[in-house]
């Protein structure tokens, strides 16, 4: 059995405070067919991304890689999702929907498009093999197009 996201919501201050500063800066993708949360949290090393996936049930499919997450530390991308997960968990949606930080910004075809240009950006690093092979699919579709 796999750990609850709420699990990782950290009391640090530290952690606390850095995950505020940087939820713009997290990407982040739910596909309602899946009921999986994708959450991409950027590391300090440029165009590099943490992928974190959560089940709509709080499940946590895949941890943060990063090395404190790694070490069982608890870590500011894992207190991210969780904030995120949080807000995605208000809402009953649908279609796919893509957001950054605490907002929601494209639905349907766009909130594969947005994903395709992360994963543009970050140059491999985002394995979207992992991705659900809806998801995977409609995003080869949507490929076709650009
Ligand atoms: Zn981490």
């Amino acid at each position: 059995m796999g750990s609850k996201i709420s699990e990782y919501l950290s009391e640090s201050i530290y952690i606390r405070d850095k995950a505020r500063r940087e939820l713009w800066r997290v990407q982040w993708i739910y596909d309602p067919k899946t009921k999986l949360l994708y959450v991409f949290a950027p590391s300090s090393k440029k165009d590099k991304y943490y992928e974190i996936i959560i089940h709509r049930t709080g499940q946590v499919e895949k941890l943060c890689e990063c090395p404190a997450s790694r070490q069982g530390k608890k870590c500011w991308h894992m207190h991210a999702a969780a904030v995120i997960y949080n807000k995605v968990n208000e809402h009953t949606y649908t279609e796919p929907v893509y957001g950054k930080g605490d907002r929601e910004r494209f639905t349907g075809e766009d909130a594969y498009r947005a994903l395709y240009e992360l994963e543009k950006q970050t140059d491999n690093y985002i394995d979207l093999s992992r991705v659900s092979p809806t998801l995977k699919t409609l995003l080869d579709f949507v490929e076709g197009f650009l």
